[in-house]
């Protein structure tokens, strides 16, 4: 069973908008790091290993990213989608699984 339809919908919606976002910028001259290294280097967006150090190395170039937030926020509803969002990782963006935090 997968995810409801309508969830897949949102994301869609939510790519379509952040990827104009990210074409505005690039169209600006303004940096959006992982749209413009080399083919080879995109690895440390993509890759699903969880390998610690291309995730900060990924996350290090999304600093000077100028659609930073709107990426982190894509990433943070969808935590679903694999790789480095925003400077995040996936496991950054998962939900904890167990039991709540005590709170008092
Ligand atoms: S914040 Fe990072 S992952 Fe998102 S568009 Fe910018 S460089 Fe790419």
């Amino acid at each position: 069973m997968g995810r409801p339809l309508a969830h897949d919908a949102a994301r869609d919606l939510d790519r379509v908008v952040l990827d104009a976002e990210v074409l505005a910028a690039q169209n600006d001259g303004r940096p959006v790091p992982c749209r413009s290294v080399p083919l080879a280097l995109t690895s440390a967006w993509v890759d699903a290993d969880d390998d610690p150090r291309s995730d900060a190395l990924a996350a290090l170039a999304c600093a000077g990213c100028a659609v930073l937030d709107a990426c982190r926020t894509f990433g943070d509803r969808h935590p679903e989608v694999r790789g480095v969002y925003g400077g995040r990782s996936d496991a950054q963006r998962r939900p904890r699984r167990g039991r709540p935090r005590k709170t008092a």
